[in-house]
């Protein structure tokens, strides 16, 4: 598993044919058809047989990591199983094949399903309009924020100041930024929740939005937010749900309940696309109606017979992105919503926070557990312990991959020292959390007896412990 991949140019052979054109063919070769001037010159490209292209790219397709390859507890991110009916039906040609620009009355059922995702959205989060634009969640909220920017402008208000719980995903400050607010983090306090005493000191008429996750990144839920949004609300503010973590409620409770104004929603976490590779992923946005004259436009509107866009949205922030989205994401969406009902998706979280709860209690006695309430989806444990004995959460993280696992989210939140963020999501069983147990077991008493193995961890992969710092700051490879 573990041998070296060429690259594919040093399997180039000068003497190795690329392709071989049947005679008849050999007449339409680009230098017997084109005009000289239009040929190019030579480009590099390697020749080698079709066995050793197979081979070369099914090798390198069989170093990745994914769920399809084995547990991924990745905290925030819900790498749930994927069904692969969504795909298939993704990959219809009548869907993949659509050209966004084709009319309505002959596109009249993919506009269909994005209308009804819409309904369907709405009614789990208890909101009336969503935008399906947003290719992520960090695009969704960036829209929200503009919409809510949009919003003061047009009452006259000066509001500049977004708050964020220190808790939050460092997407939530970034957004704001990008939209031209200030960020001012609020602590959390020793529950790890958001405190009405604390936030009272930080509302006033400058802040525009508070930003909150809820369930929050330590899997836990805020429960002071009624009265939370009652504060944000008799400052005029508003309050923005960041819907990552939709995956630890939903079915049983709804933000539009809560009182939020505005929300997105990660259809590729909680509503099961393959994501981590760089997506493609979607990030609906859905607000309450006095906000939904500032939703990007078109968006899909049903007249009673006939679904069509609508452009007619008088105060709208404009594009977000080109054309509707990511559809496909919004099907696959659609279909994982159709396919569970309500009753299914209701179960979805349930065993979502078996699954956490179970493996907090498994593991709490092996580390430090700062927050031991009931979780929701996820959970934190902090490696501080093992910190104390010279060994990192870095190096456990590394050294689990040794055994074929992924690793959690690890230091973050930033707020728990040597973060491990566990979410197990509900598509995974007993069997693998337990093993997963014994795996965490075993790298313990490693680390006890022979440290220096998880130090210069990962042994067993393509890639050995990587110098992070530099991957990030010297983007240019040297190969040789
Ligand atoms: C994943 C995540 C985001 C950002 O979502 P993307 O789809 O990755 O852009 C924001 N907040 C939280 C809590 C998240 O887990």
């Amino acid at each position: 598993m573990n041998k070296e991949i060429p690259l594919i140019k040093d399997l180039h052979d000068d003497n190795r044919p690329t392709i071989n054109l049947p005679d008849p063919l050999e007449d339409y070769l680009p230098e017997k058809i084109l005009p000289e001037k239009l040929l190019r010159e030579d480009i590099p490209i390697p020749q080698v047989s079709e066995p050793e292209v197979v081979r070369h790219f099914t090798n390198l397709s069989q170093r990745g990591y994914g769920v399809d390859t084995g547990f991924y507890p990745l905290g925030s991110c819900t790498m749930k199983y994927n069904p692969k009916i969504n795909e298939e039906i993704a990959s219809f040609s009548s869907f993949a094949n659509l050209h966004p620009y084709t009319p309505e009355d002959l596109s009249q059922g993919s506009l269909e399903i994005i209308y009804k995702l819409g309904e369907y959205l709405s009614n789990i989060t208890g909101m009336d309009k969503f935008t399906f634009q947003p290719s992520a969640g960090a695009h969704g909220e960036l829209t929200a924020l503009l919409i809510i920017k949009a919003y003061f402008k047009d009452k006259g208000e000066k509001r500049k100041i977004v708050l964020v719980p220190d808790s939050a995903h460092g997407t939530n400050p970034a957004s704001a930024t990008m939209a031209g607010f200030e960020t001012i983090e609020i602590p959390s306090d020793e529950r790890g929740l958001v405190n009405p005493n604390i936030l009272a000191k930080y509302l006033n008429k400058d802040v525009a939005v508070l930003m909150l996750t809820n369930p929050n990144t330590l899997g836990l839920f805020e429960k002071d937010i009624l009265k939370i949004s009652q504060m944000v609300h008799e400052t005029g503010a508003l309050l923005y749900y960041d819907g990552a973590n939709l995956n630890g409620i939903m079915g049983y409770a709804r933000p539009g309940d809560m009182g939020f104004d505005a929300v997105h929603v990660n259809l590729h976490k909680t509503f099961s696309t393959p994501h981590g590779g760089g997506g493609p992923g979607a990030g609906p946005v859905g607000v309450k109606s006095f906000l939904k004259d500032y939703l990007p436009k078109p968006i899909v509107e049903f007249d009673g017979e006939k679904y069509y866009l609508n452009y007619d949205i008088k105060k709208s922030i404009g594009r977000i992105r080109t054309f509707h989205g990511n559809f496909l994401v919004l099907l696959k969406a659609y279909c994982y919503i159709r396919l569970l009902g309500s009753e299914g998706l209701k179960n979805v979280t349930e065993m979502a926070v078996l699954n956490a709860n179970y493996l907090k209690e498994r593991l709490k006695d092996l580390f430090h557990l700062p927050y031991p309430d009931l979780c929701k989806h996820e959970f934190v444990l902090s490696g501080k312990k093992q910190k104390e004995k010279g060994i990192k959460v870095l190096d456990i993280a590394k050294r689990l991959l040794d055994y074929g696992v992924h690793p959690p989210t690890i230091y973050f939140p930033l707020i728990v020292e040597e973060a491990l963020m566990i979410e197990p999501t509900e598509t995974e069983t007993k069997n693998t959390l337990d093993q997963f147990v014994e795996i965490l077991k075993a790298i313990i008493k490693e680390s006890e007896e022979n440290p220096n193995v998880l130090k210069s961890a990962p042994h067993s992969t393509p890639v050995g412990r990587l110098d992070e710092v530099h991957a990030a700051k010297i983007l240019k490879v040297n190969w040789k």
